[in-house]
């Protein structure tokens, strides 16, 4: 129930499972890409699944990894062969990082960052979490490059991270980019696919960041996501409002679902509660708004699902998809990912 605090080593012990099939979207920039089919590891839906949850400016594909190095011809050379960790300050105030793994990720940068190692590490693995099994999968020959500084709250604000993984055989490269009608930025990989996966009919629809996943921790049993106190929660499937409100002090406002299938699903932390026991509620409708009550340390919505005395993935549960970034989008995310590079690149320039 509890939100963890940003740079926490968990992440890394507990990344387990996420898609780490290798095929590729054939066909990234067509308009109406169909549900691959080739993507047996992952629960994906098809574009048409989620359509209301997509801005004018997205689309949602089947969520098959990224081929992160498609249209990336800047600084190819950028991770081509450092052997220790170098780190530069760019004149934005950006720390920047490159610096080969050994070691795990926390260790690695632990050594380029000292005390706020933990909670960098934390940040670039939720990036990379989709499509690498961070605990196994990084590896010594690896190569990272970022940009970071600490901000407010000690946040980590890290708008561009590359991870060269010799497992897939490319780069990963992320950059922060604000879609339009989106409330908040997200990654991208530089074909204008979207980094972070996002469940298929999940209780938010537009929020900050999935922060921890049900494999993070054994003890944590959902699924947190990051949002500011008030985002509508919706409801996923058509449901029974169980109860309310029940342990109060750890789960503050809270409701129970039980979904057509059997299937409880629990919301923890709100604001406020918009639906009650006894009420029948619509697969989207609104049932209550997010908030940090109860035992939790920063605004997230907790989501938890039950059958009998099993936990359930909310990952496997729903499907994800990955989202991609309308032609329209393309040349000011472009813009953005030239700016990005640039950040990168001039500061290791100035060496
Ligand atoms: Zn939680």
């Amino acid at each position: 129930m509890l939100q963890p605090p940003g740079g926490k080593p968990w992440l890394l012990f507990a990344l387990l499972g996420a898609s780490v099939a290798l095929n590729i979207i054939q066909a990234i920039n067509k308009p109406d890409v169909p549900a691959h089919k080739e993507t047996p590891a992952i629960a994906a839906a098809t574009p048409a699944a989620q359509t209301s949850d997509a801005s004018p400016a997205v689309q949602n594909l089947a969520a098959a990894p990224a081929d992160g190095n498609a249209s990336s011809t800047q600084n190819p050379s950028l991770l081509g062969e450092a052997t220790a960790a170098t780190t530069a300050t760019s004149n934005t105030g950006y720390a920047i990082v490159r610096t080969p793994v050994h070691g795990s990720l926390a260790q690695t940068f632990q050594e380029v960052a000292g005390d706020d190692g933990d909670a960098l590490s934390a940040v670039f693995a939720r990036l990379f979490v989709w499509d690498l099994d961070l605990r196994h999968d990084v590896l010594r020959a690896d190569q990272i490059a970022i940009a970071w500084k600490k901000v407010e709250n000690n946040e980590i604000d890290m708008p561009v991270a590359w991870l060269r993984s010799s497992k897939l055989g490319r780069t990963l490269k992320a950059y922060r980019f604000k879609a339009p009608g989106d409330s908040f930025a997200s990654y991208w990989f530089p074909e204008g696919l979207e980094v972070p996966h996002r469940l298929v009919d999940g209780p938010l629809h537009d929020y900050q960041q999935i922060t921890a996943l049900l494999k993070d921790r054994p003890t944590h049993k959902g699924m947190d996501i990051k949002t500011p106190v008030g985002s509508p929660v919706l409801a996923p499937r058509d449901a029974e409002v169980l109860r309310e409100n029940w342990s109060f002090a750890g789960n503050g406002n809270c409701l129970e679902l039980r979904y057509p299938d059997g299937t409880l699903a629990k919301f923890l932390h709100l604001s406020e509660n918009l639906a009650h026991p006894g009420e029948h509620v619509a697969k989207g409708q609104t049932i209550a708004k997010t908030g940090n009550t109860g035992h939790s340390t920063a605004p997230h919505l907790h989501y938890q699902l039950n059958r009998g005395d099993k936990v359930l993935d909310p990952i496997d549960y729903h499907g994800t998809v990955r989202r991609q970034l309308n032609p329209e989008v393309m040349a000011s995310f472009q813009a953005e990912m030239a700016r990005l590079d640039g950040l990168l690149g001039e500061a290791i320039a100035q060496r």
